[in-house]
């Protein structure tokens, strides 16, 4: 008994984590885009009032949903739950309902079949739990296939006679939902019908969801005294079966046809194009078309959050959207960007991989990662800090919080610029403007790893920026990045920025001529040498020259 009693427990407990972990995120990610946008409504009435509605209804119908298949489930478990049959043809609702899924499976591109030889289909059947039965299976199977799969609803009678008996008695109606999908490995098919199980609840599993969908179907199918089975192989993809008794004792519906069922309320919807929707509202003109807004990837699967972010950051920095992590980090080796936004549930690659990656990489590890994420529990904020991000968003998150948290950084890049362009020149550095601790490691071994290539070349004037990048395995354009990033020099300045401190220390510490220390710095010309100097240090090399004297 007590061992029972503790395995329940066990049970329940990983019910509530597993509760826990995915509904925060289902829940917090809608109530983001909602309380955004309607700080944006209220902000900018003219630009989001028809758009941002939209979403804000989009996204309150899909807590609803959420909420309503809850409740559901509790009613089912304790009883509560009654069946309501009618008599009718059931064929014309099922393909009703399965149209219906048609425009999201063209935009995921998956080819949908609808399978039968029955010419109609009359029986007892209750139309709202039957659509929910078969809308989660639809959409689980489109969730998990990827483009160019298949998926399949087929409809069959199951009775068989033999030795002049039926088998069974009861003939029944066998629904399958096939897909081509990723399937779902052996050992996991056992629990697959479990409370909140997801048979991958890492952050970067491919697709969003509660593990709500299959516990509710079952129960449904239970109530309505039928059985659901799986059958299922990894990369093949699954079938599920559906048997329900095929009755006909209830009384006639009203309607062959279909009954007033708000389907569209609870399919999900085809995913928004966000590649550049409803950002360049608002005139630029007023800004300067001099000054260069910093640029800012956003790393984000959601295309409601995206918009949301494009919407709350257009006006200040030049946006990049990746929508999954590989690509994201494709576009940071890219584009350099000056702040990355990721997200942290992500399909490919989760938002702590992204960034350690990030960090790993000479060409994009000065860049400041914010981590946005719906799991705002303190296990996953140490993982997040553990990878290198530099400051961590919970959503839902404020746009002025937002905006402070990316400003801070970019001002804290500011700051460590005056630092590393001290160590550029090898001096000590003025550190007193950072906290310790702010000062990288990384970023310090590349610029000292820069201006050592640099000195050994130090008398060659044709050394370029190109052997540079070269030598630090970037390409031209990363070099430049990275570069002026760091120090606020381009390649060609920091050289010379190199060359000129070198030259600077000679003429104190050594007796050589202006002209022989010009061409030892990599200088081919005496009199540029002493122009660039100049505008370096406000003073000529002789000036500086005669400082020795009066030392
Ligand atoms: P949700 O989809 O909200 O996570 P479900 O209860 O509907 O919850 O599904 C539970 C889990 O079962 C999913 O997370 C997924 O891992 C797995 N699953 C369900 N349907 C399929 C399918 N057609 N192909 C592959 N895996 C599936």
């Amino acid at each position: 008994m007590e061992h029972r009693e503790a395995e329940r427990l066990k049970e329940l407990d990983a019910v509530k984590t597993r509760l826990y972990t995915n509904i925060t995120h289902e829940f917090r990610t809608p109530l983001t885009i909602i309380s955004g946008m309607a700080d944006e409504i209220k902000e900018h009435p003219l630009e989001w009032l028809i758009d941002g509605t939209e979403m804000i209804k989009r996204n309150s119908r899909q807590l609803l949903h959420l909420v309503n298949q809850m409740l559901d489930l509790r009613k089912l478990e304790t009883g509560k739950m009654t069946v309501d049959m009618v008599n009718g043809n059931v064929l014309p609702f099922l393909k009703y309902l399965f149209e219906s899924f048609h425009s999201l499976a063209s935009s995921k591109g998956i080819e949908l079949r609808f399978v039968t030889s029955l010419p109609d289909l009359t029986m007892d059947y209750d139309a709202e739990k039957l659509q929910k039965i078969v809308s989660n299976l639809l959409s689980n199977a489109l969730k998990f296939t990827p483009a160019g799969g298949q998926v399949e609803l087929k409809l069959e009678i199951e009775q068989l006679e033999v030795d002049g008996k039926l088998y069974p008695p009861v003939p029944q109606l066998l629904i399958s939902v096939s897909d081509t999908g990723i399937g779902i490995p052996q050992e996991k098919i056992p629990f697959i019908f479990d409370h909140f199980y997801q048979v991958d609840d890492t952050h970067s599993r491919p697709s969003e969801g509660t593990g709500i969908g299959l516990a509710l179907t079952q129960e449904l199918v239970k109530l309505l005294g039928g059985t659901i089975s799986l059958e299922s192989q990894k990369e093949k993809g699954s079938t599920f079966k559906v048997m329900l008794p095929l009755t006909d004792h209830s009384p006639k519906s009203q309607s062959t046809e279909t009954q007033a069922i708000d389907v569209e309320a609870t399919l999900p919807k085809p995913p928004v194009d966000n590649s550049e929707s409803g950002t360049a509202k608002r005139s630029r003109t007023e800004k300067s078309a001099e000054i260069i807004n910093p640029t800012v990837l956003i790393i984000e699967d959601n295309a409601d959050v995206v918009i949301y972010l494009k919407t709350c950051l257009w006006a200040d920095y030049q946006l990049l959207v990746a929508t999954n992590g590989k690509s994201g980090l494709e576009q940071a080796i890219e584009n350099t960007p000056d702040l990355i936004l990721s997200d942290v549930m992500m399909p490919e690659m989760d938002g702590f991989e992204v960034c350690k990656a990030l960090k790993n990489d000479d060409r994009t590890s000065h860049i400041p990662v914010i981590l946005l994420t719906a799991k705002a529990d303190m296990e996953s904020r140490l993982e997040g800090l553990d990878c290198g991000a530099d400051a961590y968003l919970a959503k839902p998150f404020e746009p002025r919080e937002l905006h402070l948290r990316i400003r801070n950084l970019l001002e804290l890049r500011k700051k460590m610029q005056i630092y590393y362009l001290a160590l550029t020149i090898g001096q000590s550095a003025k550190a007193e403007t950072l906290q310790k601790g702010q000062v990288e490691k990384r970023e310090d071994t590349f610029v000292q790893k820069a201006r050592a290539i640099v000195e050994q070349n130090l008398d060659d004037a044709q050394f370029s920026t190109e052997e540079l990048g070269k030598l630090l395995a970037m390409s031209r354009s990363q070099l430049h990045r990275k570069l002026t990033a760091l120090t606020g020099l381009s390649p060609n300045h920091f050289i010379r920025y190199i060359r000129l401190g070198q030259a600077r220390q000679r003429l104190l510490e050594t007796d050589d001529n202006i002209a022989e220390i010009a061409y030892g710095t990599g200088f081919s010309d005496p009199g540029y040498f002493s122009r660039v100097f100049r505008q370096e240090y406000e003073m000529t090399p002789k000036e500086w020259r005669d400082l020795k004297g009066a030392r």
